[in-house]
């Protein structure tokens, strides 16, 4: 079937759903359609627990320290333009964010209740309880239900970014999963806010949609990627032995006073950084690592037994159910914990307003990469980073999309298949071991060409069993996600022989 509308958003994530109220706002003569691979609901965002980093207390906090404390997390790689013009935005993006409805924690005072995450220099994140994702998209999800000029399409994967003779995106293909066929979207510009590639390793704190569709989808359109050897682990996701996407504890308790633990019940952490717990999390994440390489266990700890653990449940409210289930007691027991895949640093690589390299094509949120990061994300500026990009690429789409037309793409002719499953997941399993064993922050470059050959035998694998053109929401799934580990393997290659010579 086909679909006529002025802007494509493919994502209803923070950043998708942002974009599509700011510019439904603005524009309300502009038909917006936003699509989604599986329900809306269904996105990283949900999940954020800690909340939004944001200058709001000029008293104990600055815009200058939030843009110091971001660039040193970043190891100096972050643009320092972009790093200033985030910041200085949060405070007003945070005021649109309330203004679509979303209500955030507050203090005995009546002002925002903020909380301490590691490597700020003071307790400047924005949070509603430890359900701040849930929060956020509900509010902004129940706001587009109420715009006339945005229309949802659930259930349909973006396949193909289709391009006109003058290499501009004027649409896209997608897999609608519950019609079984493909269907075309024509529009003047596409957004892709399509998220981060968590799945691409064996232990993740990500959903199963986070598969890197996006880089995925720029790469085959010639969109410039950059960073994406920067992925980021979670140091404290709750270690399982049958589950493989972990919960995240929030880093928030660490705030609080939280220790890490490991085997012999010792703190380690000041071992490796003067910050101890509050490092950030590439540094605890990467002493975590080696604490367990050298002990050989399967999980550190987190002890939260020293602390008032009664008020922490009252604070912690989706922490307490994620330790009910898990039957912890954390009065008297440890977490364990293990570090995750959380966050990729990378992706298309965009302006200050969003643009890719490639015309009409925009991203926001996780799947761009913006220069705010660097080397490793601050906590809780992701959520803040998704809004500000959402907000600067609906100011100039508005101003600018007036000058767009329409025009005409070649269709792709994509045959169906339901065969292979099994095959497909067996493949990805494969990729995320292979990634999880020699991908991830302390591994050294031999490690890395294993894991390029093995991503190399999949890739002629996946050759082998599907010919060019016949999809399946398996195939989508694998493919996307061996094309995402092979950019973060050769970025990691890159780096290392860089560093080398
Ligand atoms: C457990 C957890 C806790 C976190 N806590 C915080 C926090 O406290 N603070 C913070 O700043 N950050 C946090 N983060 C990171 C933050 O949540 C994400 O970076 C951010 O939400 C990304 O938003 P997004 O809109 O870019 O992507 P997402 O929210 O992941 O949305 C992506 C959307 O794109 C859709 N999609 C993907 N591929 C396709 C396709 N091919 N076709 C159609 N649709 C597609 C998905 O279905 C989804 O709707 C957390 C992340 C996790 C996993």
């Amino acid at each position: 079937m086909k679909f006529e509308s002025d802007v494509i958003v493919v994502g209803s994530g923070i950043a998708g759903l942002y974009f599509a109220n700011k510019l439904a706002d603005l524009r309300e003569d502009l038909k917006i359609t936003i699509i989604s691979k599986n329900s809306w609901k269904d996105s990283n965002s949900i999940h954020a627990q800690g909340g939004i980093a944001v200058v709001t207390d000029l008293k104990k906090d600055s815009i200058k320290e939030h843009i110091q404390d971001t660039i040193k997390s970043g190891g100096g790689l972050s643009d320092p333009n972009v790093v200033k013009m985030v910041i200085q935005h949060g405070p007003k993006r945070l005021k649109e964010l309330m203004g679509f409805g979303v209500e955030f924690t507050k203090n005995e005072n009546g002002q925002l209740d903020l909380v301490l995450e590691g490597g700020h220099s003071t307790k400047r994140v924005v949070h509603s309880n430890d359900h701040t994702g849930l929060d956020i998209i509900t509010a902004l999800h129940n706001y587009s239900q109420r715009k006339k000029n945005i229309t949802f399409h659930e259930n349909q994967q973006c396949i193909e970014l289709l391009k006109a003779d003058d290499g501009s995106v004027k649409g896209i293909q997608t897999l609608n999963k519950i019609k079984n066929r493909i269907d075309f979207f024509k529009g003047k510009v596409v957004v892709m806010a399509t998220g981060g590639s968590g799945q691409v390793y064996k232990y993740t704190t990500n959903p199963n949609c986070a598969t890197g569709d996006g880089v995925s989808l720029g790469i085959k359109a010639g969109a410039m990627i950059s960073n994406m050897n920067f992925v980021q682990f979670h140091p404290t996701a709750l270690y399982s032995d049958s589950s493989v996407q972990l919960d995240l504890i929030t880093e928030s308790l660490r705030g609080e006073g939280a220790y890490i633990l490991n085997s012999k019940g010792k703190r380690f952490l000041l071992n490796y950084d003067s910050r101890g717990e509050l490092a950030t999390r590439d540094v605890v994440s990467k002493a975590i690592f080696e604490e367990l390489s050298s002990s050989h266990e399967k999980s550190v700890f987190l002890d939260i037994r020293h602390l008032f653990v009664d008020e922490i449940r009252l604070k912690f409210p989706r922490i307490t159910s994620i330790l009910d289930k898990n039957g912890i007691d954390a009065k008297t027991e440890l977490i364990p914990i293990i570090p995750a895949a959380h966050y990729q640093c990378g992706g298309m690589k965009v302006n200050e307003r969003a643009q890719t390299s490639v015309a009409d094509l925009y991203a926001i949120g996780e799947c761009a990469e913006t220069g705010l990061h660097g080397t490793n994300r601050l906590a809780s500026n992701s959520l803040l980073e998704a809004l500000v990009f959402a907000h600067q690429a609906s100011d100039y789409i508005a101003l600018t999309i007036d000058q767009i037309e329409h025009d005409d793409v070649s269709l792709k002719q994509f045959e169906l298949s339901n065969q292979r499953e099994l095959e497909f997941n067996e493949l990805q399993n494969i990729i995320k071991n292979a990634m999880s064993k020699y991908a991830t922050i302390h591994s050294l470059i031999e490690d890395l060409y294993v894991v390029k050959m093995i991503l190399n035998d999949c890739e002629s694998f996946i050759r082998l069993i599907e010919q060019k053109l016949v999809i399946s929401e398996p195939y989508l799934r694998t493919y996307n996600c061996l094309v995402v580990s092979k950019a973060i393997v050769d970025a990691k290659i890159q780096e290392l022989e860089v560093k080398k010579n």
